[in-house]
């Protein structure tokens, strides 16, 4: 059980910088994304420009990964 409770920390960690990340559009590139959804398996964005709903966005800091 410590190695499940290692994991949720380290997603915690990861949830909480990924939201101060600013992510753009892939289809039209801007830089109003919304989270859709969010989970352990992945996230979902929203665009507020175009509509666009998906799970891959650009990331513009490349700084940890
Ligand atoms: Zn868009």
């Amino acid at each position: 059980m410590k190695k499940l409770k290692n994991m949720a920390e380290v997603a915690k960690r990861l949830s909480h910088k990924k939201i101060s990340t600013p992510v753009v559009c892939p289809k039209c590139g801007s830089a109003r994304i919304d989270l859709y959804l969010g989970g352990y398996a992945g996230r979902t964005y929203k665009c507020l420009d175009c509509g666009y709903i998906g799970p891959v966005v650009i990331e513009l800091e490349e700084e940890k990964r």
